[in-house]
């Protein structure tokens, strides 16, 4: 008995396969972009310009929502911005030495 070995797929020299199935998908391009799930009511953010498309508000927060620079919380709300840094209140701006902010909120 001939023993043959016969691999059609071993001529496999890194040619163009798999990768992005989460780019193009059968919604047009809005799979979420935080965990890749279609959803065909998607979220769509737009933030400067730029279209976000998510399958729910948390997966939207946890991907552009900034986050506190001394607690690390995710700022929902108003938030308080100083020198590029975002604080969630204006107690943590304090800890983290800004001094002259105070909550607008
Ligand atoms: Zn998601
Ligand atoms: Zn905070």
């Amino acid at each position: 008995m001939i023993k043959r070995q016969s691999t059609p797929e071993a001529a496999r020299d890194g040619s163009s396969d798999s990768m992005s199935q989460r780019e193009k998908n059968r919604h047009g391009g809005t799979a979420c972009e935080c965990c890749g799930n279609e959803y065909d009511k998607p979220l769509e953010i737009v933030q400067n310009g730029v279209s976000h498309y998510f399958d729910s508000f948390e997966c939207a927060i946890h991907t552009l929502a900034p986050k506190c620079a001394h607690c690390g919380c995710r700022i929902l709300g108003h938030g308080l911005e100083a020198g590029g840094a975002f604080f969630c209140c204006a107690h943590c701006a304090d800890k983290q030495g800004v001094k002259e902010l105070v909550d607008r909120a």
